[in-house]
This record gives structure tokens, C-alpha cells and sequence, in this order.
């Protein structure tokens, strides 16, 4: 592919690209740079989420317009305040060595005169939201009337989300010779009428395949009673302790109960839908970029085209209303090379959509189980160890170990690991002991795995890898892998989990003796591989479950993981899973929460869910 040099660009963007660490050229831009800077023309660029649009359409417009006029030449509008502000935040970036460059935001929300002001000192480029522009066009706060250049970005979700009126009577204010360039991650039909109605025999460009989805990310669905979603939810997200999500709802309301249901019961997650305030809305934003909180609550319209990488899981807790829009969700993980896993929760009522979204992005999905207790017990169990294997030794410890030792002077190592882990894990072992499984028997006989039943007392036999995610595997990878270092046939490796730093394969018992010797000595990139025959599948896995409905069953804490009641070291794995370590529930991150009903919900909950609730006391409390 080509270099950001050969695509023309001046110096000034060169250094600004290579200050942010671009080493090449996105498709988009490789393909949409290059055109838009050799003539002035009419562009529709349909690309995936997270492909590099602003930078496609960012650069040359940096390098188009005069910026020693204080003329407004560029308009770029997006359809929400988060986006505003990244496409502001990017352009700045891009443009930090365009001497005199003044790129203003303009979203509604926030002060209007101040935004007036800073237009009037002389913007460039303005970047807005449909709603806010057109307020300010009608007061006379912005002057458009010589634009050159206009974006849509996202043009398919400002008009899902009602803009076309507000996007016509915009551009009636702009010059009719100026150059629109449309950037989509769809095509509905109402992006190509638009695309008919304000543009210029258009040069169109795809990367990919309209509407579909990005390569990286597997999509599995989970089938359970729709009272049951909540639980589901959970475990979900116990089966996965490192995980860091976009959890999808389809209203708002919903957003805001599971959000709330969620930080009650322990887990780091917070809310991100319109009926916030902007400021809680930023503080939401804030924390989740810097991962202190795992689990974002959101709508899709305030999630849309939010820009964070290393998002692990995307979770569709409803599916959205127009099938077209689970592209989008999905797309938020599976970005900058990275894997993803986008999981959906659906009702008997609504599987039959799985096969509509299947056709729409080209890809079939994985149906699982909802992991059982025991399968949760054992993921947490093993993620602990595997943290506690990968630890730095802090040897500040050394000069107490003597009074520990002679503390445990009777006590074996295996009874000690014991103790070790039980201190951490009773809460949630008691309480995933008595929880029933979730599944629910369907007719769609499409299972990966050519429809094994997990559940029954099997041959199989289970084991524990540790390699994971963040070695490049998922599924699929591990799969393959096991397969040819094993020599073995299409269904002997199954039920394959893949966790970020370790997974668990199923292979028939028969095999057990074959994989154990293969991985005695066996090393992948530079380490060993450890494989290792993980007892306490298949027994206690599903019996353990179908139990009579508790009464605490239902809404109760369960699993809830709370993650920094204690020191943060302790958490931190060594073994370069990157900053997620430091994710972090913090006070700052429930800017969503009206902290004056806390307090009676609390008291009247911990009550009534009694004394089952495995649930700790929490510093924030
Ligand atoms: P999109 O609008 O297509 O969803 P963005 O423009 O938000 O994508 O870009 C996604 C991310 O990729 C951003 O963090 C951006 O800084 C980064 N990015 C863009 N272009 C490149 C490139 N050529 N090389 C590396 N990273 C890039
Ligand atoms: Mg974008």
C-alpha cells in the first residue's frame, strides 16, 4: 500500500502523522486522500466504523482550505455531541502544525454565545450537530454562505436519527458550487436519495462490502427466556473478567436500569444515553476511555461512532429495532487489528432475526450456552491463578515472610492454595453453586460445533491453555491451531472459550493422553504452552444448575464482582494485558447516578435480597 507521502500531502500533515504514529495509509485514505486532493469533487465513501473516515476527509481538507483567511471554508457536520468533539480533538491533531488553524466545535448542550464567540474569532472549519447548527444559522451566529467544503459524517446515522430536514435547510445556506463529501458506514436507500439530492455526480468509493462487518469481530448469540436477560447479562460478563464492553439497549429507560442494576450488584459500569446531561454525559465518556469503568450502558444513538479502541465485547442486551444497526454495534469492537466478540442476548420471540442480520453482514454466528455456574467458577478461578502466576514478586513482603511462615509452618502448599483462593473466591462460588442455567432448548440447528449437547455427562474431555486473546487467538484461531499443531480432524477440537490471556477446548477423552504429551514440551512465539486437563468441567458444569428457582434467583447481586476494594496491585497481571489492569471503578464514574436516591435503594435492597447475596462491603458505601 501506498505511503501518506505518495498520496500528496504537505509537510506540515506529514509531521502531524508522523507525531501521531500513522504508518501507513487506511484504505479509505489511501483511496479517498488522493481524490480529494487532485480535484475538487463530490465524494460518497462508504467504510466501516473505525477505518479512519475523519482522517480521509480531515487531511485534505486541511490542505485545502486558505488558512491565513479567517473565512469559514469547512463545515463538517456528525450527528452527535461525542463525535463532534472527537472530529474537533482529530482535526486539531492533524492540523497542530497549520500555523493559525481554527477548527470549533458546535454542539447544542453547551453555552451558544461562548460557541459564537470562538466562531467568530475566525473558524476555518466548523464541525457541528445538525440541531445546534441550524440554531445558529437561524440567529445569525455563523456565516456559511462561503463554505467550499462540507462533510457528512455519518450520514446514515444522521438520518436515522431524524436530521434530514435540519441537514437540507443547512446546506440551503451554502454555496451551491461547493464540494459535499458523504462518509457512511451503510447505504440505506435515504443515504443514496441524499447523496442523489445534494450532490454532484459523485465519485463513490467502498472499502469492503456495503454494510458488512468488520472481519475481526465473531458474532455469537445466546438464547434465553426473556426473563432471564439480566442473568445472562451477568454472566456474560463473569464468564469474562476482562472484559470491556458496550452493552447495548434498545430505550433509554432500559439503558439506565441495567446501568443502575449493574453498579448495584458490584460491577464497574456506567449509563450513556440522551436523557443525561451533557456533563454527566462527558464524565460517563471520561471513564470509560480511560477503562475505569468495564461495562458501558448505551443507546445506540449516544454510542454511535464513539472512537475507543480495545473494546473486548459488544453486547446486544436487546437487539436494536432495525437490523441495519447491529453493523454498528458490532463495530465497536474488532477495531485497530484487534479481535472482538460481539455477543447478542435474544428471546425465543426474536431469533429468527439472527438469520436476517446473518444475511446483512455475511456472517454467520456462533450459537451458544450461556455459560453455567460452573463454568464461571471455573473462568474466575483460573483467571485468578493465572494473575497470580504472571505477578511481579513485591519483595517489600520479604522481611514479613518469616511470621507468615511460621504461621503456615503446618500447612501443605496445596492446602494453602486452598486457603489462598477461597479467601477471594466463597462469595462467588456460593453463589454461582445454586444458580440454575439459563439456556433455553431452540430448534435452529446451527451450532458450530455440529451440535454437541454440552450438557450431557460426557466423553469430552476439558482443558485449560494458556494462550488467549491476547496472543491473537479467538475462537475460531485457537481452534484451527490446536487442530494442525494436533494433527487432528475438523470436530475433534470443540466448545473452544477463549478468555484474554488463557482459554479451554474441549477435545473427546479418548484424545486426552495425545494433547497432554503434544504440549509437554511445546513452545508458541517464544513460550512455553501449558495444557492441562480442567477437572471440573462436565461433572458439576450443568448438573449443578437446574435447580428450583431461588427466590434470590432473580435479580439478585450473584456473581457481582466488585474490583477495587482493595489495593490496586493486586489486580495487575504482568503479563502485558496492557492498561486494562488499571481499569477501575472511581468515584468520578457514576456521574450518572443521582446519588440522592442511592442511598434508599441501597438500604431498602440489601434488606430484601437477604442473606444470600454474596455481596462484600464496598469502600464506596
Ligand atoms: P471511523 O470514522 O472510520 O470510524 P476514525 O476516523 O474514528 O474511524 O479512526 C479510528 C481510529 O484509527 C482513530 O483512533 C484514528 O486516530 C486511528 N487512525 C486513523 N487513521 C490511521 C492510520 N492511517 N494509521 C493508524 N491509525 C489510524
Ligand atoms: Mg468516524
Amino acid at each position: 500500500m501506498s505511503t501518506f507521502q505518495e498520496l500528496g500531502l504537505n509537510e506540515d500533515l506529514l509531521k502531524a502523522i508522523t507525531d501521531l504514529g500513522f504508518e501507513k495509509p487506511s484504505e479509505v485514505q489511501a483511496k479517498a486522500i488522493p481524490l480529494l486532493l487532485e480535484e475538487d469533487k463530490d465524494l460518497v465513501a462508504l467504510a466501516q466504523t473505525g477505518t479512519g473516515k475523519t482522517a480521509a476527509f480531515g487531511f485534505p481538507m486541511l490542505q485545502k482550505i486558505d488558512i491565513d483567511s479567517r473565512t469559514t471554508q469547512g463545515l463538517i457536520l456528525s450527528p452527535t455531541r461525542e463525535l463532534c468533539l472527537q472530529i474537533t480533538n482529530e482535526l486539531k491533531l492533524y492540523g497542530k502544525y497549520c500555523k493559525g488553524l481554527n477548527v470549533v466545535a458546535i454542539y447544542g448542550g453547551s453555552s451558544i454565545s461562548d460557541q459564537a464567540r470562538a466562531v467568530k474569532r475566525g473558524a476555518q472549519i466548523i464541525v457541528a450537530t445538525p440541531g445546534r447548527m441550524k440554531d445558529m444559522i437561524s440567529r445569525r451566529m455563523v456565516d456559511i454562505s462561503k463554505i467550499q467544503y462540507s462533510v457528512l459524517d455519518e450520514a446514515d446515522e444522521m438520518l436515522n436519527m431524524g436530521f434530514k430536514e435540519d441537514i437540507t435547510d443547512i446546506l440551503s445556506h451554502t454555496p451551491e458550487d461547493k464540494n459535499t463529501w458523504l462518509f457512511s458506514a451503510t447505504m440505506p436507500k435515504e443515504v443514496a436519495t441524499i447523496a442523489k439530492k445534494f450532490m454532484h455526480n459523485p465519485t463513490e468509493i467502498t472499502v469492503g462490502n456495503k454494510n458488512e462487518s468488520t472481519s475481526n469481530v465473531s458474532h455469537e448469540y445466546y438464547l434465553v427466556n426473556a426473563r432471564d436477560r439480566y442473568q445472562a447479562l451477568k454472566r456474560l460478563a463473569d464468564a469474562n473478567p476482562d472484559i470491556f464492553s458496550v452493552i447495548f439497549c434498545r430505550t433509554k429507560r432500559d439503558t439506565q436500569k441495567v446501568a443502575e442494576n449493574l453498579i448495584e450488584d458490584g460491577y464497574s459500569a456506567g449509563a450513556l444515553h440522551g436523557d443525561l446531561s451533557q456533563n454527566q454525559r462527558d464524565l460517563v465518556m471520561k471513564s470509560f476511555r480511560n477503562q475505569q469503568i468495564q461495562m458501558l450502558v448505551a443507546t445506540d444513538v449516544a454510542a454511535r461512532g464513539i472512537d475507543v479502541d480495545d473494546i473486548t465485547h459488544v453486547i446486544n442486551y436487546q437487539l436494536p429495532d432495525e437490523i441495519e444497526t447491529y453493523t454498528h454495534r458490532s463495530g465497536r469492537t474488532g477495531r485497530a487489528g484487534k479481535t472482538g466478540v460481539s455477543m447478542v442476548i435474544v428471546s425465543k420471540s426474536e431469533v429468527r432475526k439472527i438469520k436476517s442480520i446473518e444475511r446483512i453482514i455475511k456472517k454467520d454466528f456462533d450459537k451458544k450456552e450461556i455459560p453455567s455456574g460452573g463454568d464461571i467458577v471455573e473462568v474466575q478461578l483460573m483467571s485468578l491463578a493465572n494473575k497470580i502466576h504472571t505477578t511481579e514478586t513485591n519483595h517489600e513482603i520479604d522481611k514479613h515472610l518469616e511470621s507468615i511462615n511460621e504461621l503456615f509452618a503446618d500447612t501443605d502448599k496445596d492446602e494453602l492454595i486452598k486457603k489462598f483462593f477461597s479467601v477471594e473466591f466463597n462469595r462467588f462460588f456460593n453463589y454461582y453453586q445454586k444458580s440454575k442455567d439459563l439456556g433455553v432448548v431452540e430448534s435452529r440447528g446451527s451450532d458450530r460445533d455440529g451440535g454437541r449437547d454440552y450438557g450431557k455427562q460426557s466423553n469430552d474431555s476439558r482443558y485449560f491453555i494458556n494462550v488467549g486473546s491476547k496472543d491473537g487467538f479467538d475462537w475460531m484461531k485457537l481452534k484451527d491451531f490446536l487442530k494442525e499443531q494436533l494433527e487432528l480432524g475438523r470436530d475433534d477440537v470443540f466448545k473452544v472459550d477463549v478468555k484474554e490471556s488463557f482459554s479451554f477446548f474441549n477435545t473427546e477423552k479418548g484424545l486426552q493422553e495425545k494433547v497432554l504429551a503434544f504440549f509437554t514440551d511445546f513452545k508458541y512465539e517464544g513460550r512455553f504452552v501449558n495444557v492441562e486437563v480442567s477437572e471440573d468441567r462436565g461433572g458439576r458444569s450443568r448438573g449443578g444448575g437446574g435447580r428450583s428457582r431461588g427466590g434470590n434467583d432473580r435479580r439478585s447481586g450473584g456473581g457481582s464482582r466488585r474490583r477495587d476494594d482493595k489495593p490496586r496491585g493486586d489486580r495487575r497481571s504482568s503479563g502485558g494485558s496492557g492498561n486494562r489492569s488499571d481499569r477501575r471503578r472511581s468515584d468520578d464514574n457514576r456521574g450518572d447516578r443521582r446519588s440522592s436516591d442511592r442511598g434508599d435503594r441501597r438500604s431498602s435492597e440489601s434488606s430484601s435480597a437477604g442473606s444470600d447475596r454474596p455481596r462484600r462491603s464496598r469502600r464506596r458505601d
